[in-house]
């Protein structure tokens, strides 16, 4: 607007009617000596001040004025040229502000190596090392799940191989959250070797209740309680401070870990809640407080990246809780991920603000209210809680029970309610579900099949999109966390390559250059200075299997072993020769187990004669008296037929008696 009223009060004539081209800038420029020059008279193409318009020499439309000699043009804005230094000096400011580099110690030969040895490439199993020259410590110590294929394996831990190799260098072992996938495989590493433990004390006590059930109580001595803000030093090389994180578990960190070569900052698993249950937000402060003082590198949660719409608040499902509360004509049955302690927290509440007593069934479920009790992170009246069996002498209306088997789990408190096998709680078709969760990827089937269970019984099932939030930040707080810490290098973590992927894509929006980021896998070690961030080698990484009822490990071929039972069958043969004329001396004993149906095994016996008998006659001089080579032998042959005639390679199991 203000452009428009200072055109139509120019009344200078103009003098130069018809411009060339290349002065286009100036053709308007009124004949009057007063004015100050127009700065951009020599100015580079593009540099035309605002509004300036080349019109040529057309009157111009808005302009009342008819006189001919008084055509209005455009005086150019007079340009304060201290004012412009500002502009560049605001510029320089916004480059310091931003550029990580100029935070840097850039002269120093300070370096740290960073190794995955799980939690990349795949969810759950988080160890990470963080090593200098001379010492090393170890973020997190998790778990995970096995696939389908590993018959008989409970969990996963991490191959323990290179701790083996580094460890007199390590001095510690700090711990962000108490999730499964961060401290599931600590008692297990502590049966074999020990390390100071650091942590705040929710994960604190959750690993103490695992040291205690492994029976390795003597291991709460490493226990190494921190206060979050302080900072705490871990061997020589170590700074560390915890920052509180908002997350789906409560007393969740991010760590700053300082050395020489400068902070690197580890989120562990976080989102970002405004508004979370306890009130304790995530400490942004304490992130910008690095970002400005300047961050090596940044390793952050990828599990969400995926999601474009921002993770909401664990409070957000309070409204839909209310209403399944509030509609409710018989017993609630809530199940949701045990750790989530502020997710059962709400649902309590609401439990209680209906009148309802509350009933805590399932070990995990029960175990972690009594520790977040205990340590008073939550309080609740111990009189509003009834046990299992009291819950058949209240009405319906007035029982809320809490528990496990969210996922669907076989051994599961909810799933053995479903098929009628818990000793006190039998599913009624007044009962109304409630599953408070999300599906965790290849869980889906056994949660439908709960599901069947659960609705042949007559129960309603509430599990609404609006009863779960998820814990992980999605790409929007992705992007806080990247524009808070500002680092230098940026590596993504926890998850799939396809989550790293499209992180790196984020922080790629968010500043940090490609060439500073890098895509790890588990066992990949990446060397970080100021300078520069490069893979240096591959340290051995893999799975220990781990049998859940006796807490021991399962070597390696039980389970290839038991694949192929899976997938192909087993033959068993007893083989009898002569020691004389290399002949066999009966019909081998043939047994099968999942290859040909009963009706077929003599023919398949008949077969495996044959092979055999062929074999035989072929046999090299001298090889009768070797019976382990001759075992090695019919393997080899019979494993060959049955490829040929089947596609199977099943367990071949012979046995040769030579007389
Ligand atoms: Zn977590």
């Amino acid at each position: 607007m203000a452009e428009e009223t200072q055109g139509t009060m120019q009344k200078a004539p103009q003098t130069d009617a018809k411009p060339k081209a290349s002065e286009n800038n100036n053709n308007r420029r009124p004949n009057n000596p007063n004015r100050k020059p127009n700065p951009n008279r020599n100015g580079k193409p593009g540099e035309k001040p605002v509004g300036n318009k080349p019109s040529g020499n057309k009157p111009s439309g808005g302009n009342r004025n008819k006189n001919r000699n008084n055509r209005y043009k455009r005086q150019p804005t007079p340009v304060d040229e201290n004012l412009k230094t500002f502009v560049g000096k605001n510029q320089d400011a916004h480059k310091q502000r931003l550029n990580p580099h100029y935070k840097l110690d850039l002269g120093s030969k300070a370096k740290i190596r960073v190794t995955p040895l799980g939690g990349l490439g795949e969810i759950g199993g988080n160890i990470m090392v963080f090593e200098t020259e001379k010492e090393a410590i170890l973020v997190d110590v998790g778990m995970s799940f096995p696939d389908e294929t590993m018959h008989g394996v409970d969990i996963l831990i991490p191959d323990f191989s290179y701790l083996r190799e580094i460890k007199d260098k390590i001095v510690g072992i700090v711990i962000t959250h108490a999730h499964e996938d961060h401290i599931g495989a600590m008692p297990y590493l502590y049966k074999e070797m020990q390390f100071p433990i650091y942590g705040t004390p929710l994960p604190l006590a959750m690993i103490g209740n695992k040291f205690d059930e492994h029976h390795i109580k003597e291991h709460r001595k490493y226990f190494n309680p921190i206060v979050k803000r302080e900072i705490v030093k871990i061997g020589n090389d170590f700074e560390v401070e915890w920052m509180h994180m908002t997350h789906s578990i409560l007393d969740s960190s991010s760590v700053a870990i300082t050395t020489e070569a400068g902070t690197v900052i580890h989120t562990g698993d976080f989102k970002i809640d405004y508004t979370p249950v306890d009130g304790y937000t995530a400490d942004l402060h304490r992130l910008a407080y690095y970002g400005e003082k300047g961050v090596l590198c940044l390793l952050s949660d990828s599990t969400n990246s995926h999601n474009p719409t921002p993770t909401g608040s664990e409070l957000s499902v309070a409204p839909a809780l209310d209403r399944i509360f509030a509609k409710a004509e018989g017993r609630v049955l809530l199940s949701t991920f045990s750790s989530n302690i502020h997710r059962v927290q709400q649902a309590i509440q609401y439990g209680i603000k209906y009148g309802r007593k509350v009933c805590v069934i399932g070990r995990s479920m029960e175990r972690n209210i009594e520790i977040a009790m205990q340590y008073d992170y939550v309080r609740f009246n111990k009189n509003i809680f009834i046990d299992a069996d009291e819950v058949s002498r209240l009405n319906d209306k007035e029982v809320l029970i809490v528990t496990t088997g969210s996922q669907g789990e076989a051994n599961s408190a909810l799933f053995r309610m479903s098929i009628g096998e818990h000793r006190h709680v039998k599913i009624k078709p007044t009962d109304l579900i409630v599953l408070s969760s999300r599906a965790i990827p290849g869980n889906e089937g056994s949660i439908s099949g709960m599901l069947n269970h659960l609705q042949r019984a007559g129960a309603s099932v509430a599990m609404s999109k609006d009863i779960h939030v998820s814990g992980h930040a999605s790409m929007e707080e992705q992007k806080l966390m990247l524009r808070l810490v500002n680092p230098k290098f940026f590596l993504p973590i926890h998850g799939e390559y396809n989550h790293v992927m499209k992180h790196r894509e984020t922080g790629m929006m968010c500043g940090v250059p490609e060439r500073n980021i890098l895509l790890m896998t588990d066992g990949e070690q990446i060397e970080i200075a100021p300078k520069y961030m490069r893979k240096v080698k591959t340290v051995k990484t893999g799975k220990t299997y781990i049998d859940n009822q006796n807490n021991h490990q399962i070597e390696d071929d039980i389970v290839l072993d038991r694949q192929k039972l899976a997938t192909d069958g087993v033959v068993m043969m007893v083989v009898e020769v002569s020691e004389q004329n290399s002949k066999m001396l009966d019909k081998p004993k043939v047994t099968t187990f999942g290859i040909v149906p009963d009706k077929q095994d003599k023919a398949f016996a008949k077969e495996m004669e044959d092979v055999v008998e062929i074999y035989l006659t072929n046999i090299k001089p001298g090889l009768i008296e070797n019976s382990r080579a001759l075992e090695n032998d019919i393997r080899q042959v019979v494993r060959k037929h049955i490829y040929r005639k089947m596609k199977k390679y099943p367990l071949i199991v012979p046995h040769v008696l030579v007389h």
